[in-house]
């Protein structure tokens, strides 16, 4: 059998069945050192899809890191179709100051595509964009929630893309949330570049957790292997089809203070029920604050210290509330009690 042709990302060439580290520069730094784009491509010995993985676009949204370390190590691209393109740091200027943003201050991805000529933000855009994400039919880009705010694990898509959505639901997180793209995001822009992306949204800002790294880890597995790219026998089905919802909403806080939270993310909720109760210092003037739809909450706040008009809770509204704390229940667990997730097994 003839070998398959060897990869090639910005002029360098990755060979089939194996993997291949590539550094794009991106700039020199304002002390001197070289600021590098790091990405990693698995380039399986069979022909197959090319799709990339992509962590902390916002530089303090690690939690995609440890979930591509763990993807890599059970992949063998020897038995592997198709090509991943692996990034588990894109804006490293955000990551090695625990910020967000970049240098210029600005917000990467409100800056797609980017130019060569832009500010920094956008030259890092332009050259991602550029020599990764239109070399692919598929991303997966991981984010997660800012800091002292958790996001159950839910999945983002492009609403009305039928393919995508199957994609979404076979990922297996606990909820699937079609929404409006913003203006300059790098999902607005890849749509209109004909990438489908799938965004996860998991954990808290600057921390790892469990429930998010394994649902991340199982999520971009099982993609893989509805595209075809891995067969992963033991990788088990989805314990049970996720939340899908379109409609999404932020409550904040009444008053100032300090706040009690009487429910989190992945509590099922119904409308009008308690959900947190903020008081002043002395725990004087109680202000109640309660759900707005039946739904199951997707974020809160892990600081219980509030202004008025800070977001504390976000909850999603889900059209058929049946049986979706089960639902979700069976999700938890079958996430926390995988044991095919031994780090070092090859599937
Ligand atoms: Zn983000």
């Amino acid at each position: 059998m003839a070998r398959r042709t060897a990869f090639n990302l910005a002029g360098k060439s990755a060979p089939a069945g194996q993997a291949t580290q590539i550094a794009l520069p991106v700039s020199d730094l304002s002390a001197g050192m070289q600021a590098q784009l790091e990405a990693r491509v698995y380039h399986g010995a069979k022909d197959g899809p090319v799709i990339f993985v992509s962590a902390a676009i916002h530089g303090d949204e690690i939690i995609g890191t440890e979930i591509i370390r763990r993807v890599m190590k059970k992949l063998n691209p020897r038995r592997m179709a198709g090509t991943v393109i692996f990034v588990p740091v894109v804006n490293m200027y955000g990551f090695i100051s625990h910020s967000r943003y970049l240098p210029d201050r600005r917000d990467l991805n409100r800056s797609f595509p980017g130019s060569e000529r832009g500010s920094l933000a956008s030259q890092l855009a332009n050259i991602f964009y550029t020599e990764i994400v239109t070399k692919c039919e598929l991303g997966i880009d991981i984010h997660s929630a800012a800091i002292h705010r958790y996001n159950l694990p839910q999945i983002r898509i492009a609403s009305g893309n039928a393919k995508l959505k199957k994609l979404a639901i076979e990922f297996g997180a606990p909820a699937v949330i079609e929404a409006p793209l913003r203006d300059g995001s790098l999902r607005e822009i890849a749509k209109s570049d004909g990438v489908d992306m799938l965004l996860l949204e998991a954990g808290e800002g600057l921390r790892f957790d469990e429930l998010s790294v394994l649902t991340g880890v199982n999520g971009i597995l099982r993609v893989m292997r509805q595209l075809g790219m891995i067969t992963a026998k033991r990788l088990g089905k989805i314990p049970a089809p996720p939340a899908q919802t379109t409609k999404t909403a932020w409550l904040r806080a009444s008053r100032g203070g300090v706040c009690r939270l009487q429910a989190v993310s992945g509590d099922a909720v119904k409308n009008g029920q308690t959900l947190a109760i903020i008081s002043d210092i002395f725990g004087d003037d109680e202000e109640i604050i309660t759900a707005s739809a039946d739904g199951i909450i997707i974020g809160h706040a892990t600081l219980p210290i509030v202004n008025q008009g800070d977001a504390i809770l976000h909850i999603a509204e889900v059209r058929i509330f049946a049986n979706v704390e089960e639902r979700m229940d069976a999700i938890n667990d079958a996430m926390m009690g995988n044991e095919m997730l031994d780090e070092d097994e090859l599937i």
